[in-house]
């Protein structure tokens, strides 16, 4: 057992991503049909759709374009907040077929929030001990309860902390990641999902800049949408993300 850190990967996505999405608005606002479509759209063409559609806020066009994410060095924690995205799809790593006792599978890993760190070497040994007496709990219940897998496993997780780790494929269309990063990637956000959303839109962007230029908090397309709980940093935030 041990800390661990975020890690994503974008795996998958639909090819030429860009290209989708524009036929989608050419097949709206031309007299183009298949075969014309099947011929594909050049690439100086296709970022002028794009633009047009986000511009328009015409989105359903922008949900033919999905990218599937590997997610390791996160926390059940955060596993709470992701998947209330409910246009997502996940694959998450069950607690209930895959063991975490020390003795077996090394135990189970964990992450320590960056104010913990900060507190200094003292505090994260502290935090860590506290990790292994979780730990020991777990691999108490796990013998009590006859080590007999799966059917053990369900019940010792219950005392694992919401720091213990999971890992999951997350795959959202072009749409549902605009949505995610406009709640996600603002300061609002608690920092471990700002920071996944943050390395998601930066891996995306590589990919698919037109589509992803201005995503990022609401504030970067108009003023902030979070009123009295503004971070007023505005200025700021659109220096760090229209860039
Ligand atoms: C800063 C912050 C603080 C939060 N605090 C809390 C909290 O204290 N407690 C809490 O419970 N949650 C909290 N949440 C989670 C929040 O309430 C949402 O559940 C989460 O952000 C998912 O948003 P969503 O429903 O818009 O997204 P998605 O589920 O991804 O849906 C995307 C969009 O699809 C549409 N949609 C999806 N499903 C439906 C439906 N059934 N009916 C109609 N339209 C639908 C909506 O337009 C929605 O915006 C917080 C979120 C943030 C960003």
């Amino acid at each position: 057992m041990g800390k661990v850190d975020l890690k994503v990967e974008l795996l998958r996505y639909t090819p030429v991503p860009e290209e989708v999405i524009a036929m989608g608005a050419k097949l709206c606002y031309t007299s183009s049909d298949l075969d014309d479509l099947k011929t594909g759209i050049e690439e100086k063409d296709q970022g002028p759709f794009v633009n047009k559609l986000l511009d328009m806020g015409h989105l359903s066009p922008v949900e033919h374009a999905s990218f599937t994410f590997g997610i390791e060095g996160v926390s059940r924690s955060l596993l709470a907040q992701i998947t209330r995205h409910r246009i997502a799809s996940f694959s998450v790593k069950s607690q209930r077929y895959v063991s975490e006792q020390s003795e077996k599978k090394g135990g189970f890993n964990y992450i320590i929030p960056p104010k913990i760190m900060e507190l200094g070497p003292e505090m994260v040994a502290e935090y860590e001990k506290q990790m292994e007496t979780m730990q020991g709990w777990y691999d108490f219940w796990i013998e009590k309860l006859g080590d007999k897998g799966e059917s053990s496993n369900e019940d010792a997780r219950f005392i694992l902390p919401n720091a213990a780790e999971t890992k999951m494929i997350v795959t959202m269309n072009a749409r549902e990641l605009l949505h995610f990063f406009s709640l996600r990637c603002c300061n609002r956000a608690q920092w471990e999902i700002r920071d996944l959303a943050r390395e998601m839109l930066r891996l995306v962007k590589e990919v698919s800049p037109n589509l992803f230029r201005s995503a990022g908090p609401g504030c970067l397309r108009g003023p902030c949408p979070e009123g009295k709980f503004t971070c007023g940093k505005i200025k700021e935030v659109r220096e760090e993300f229209l860039v």
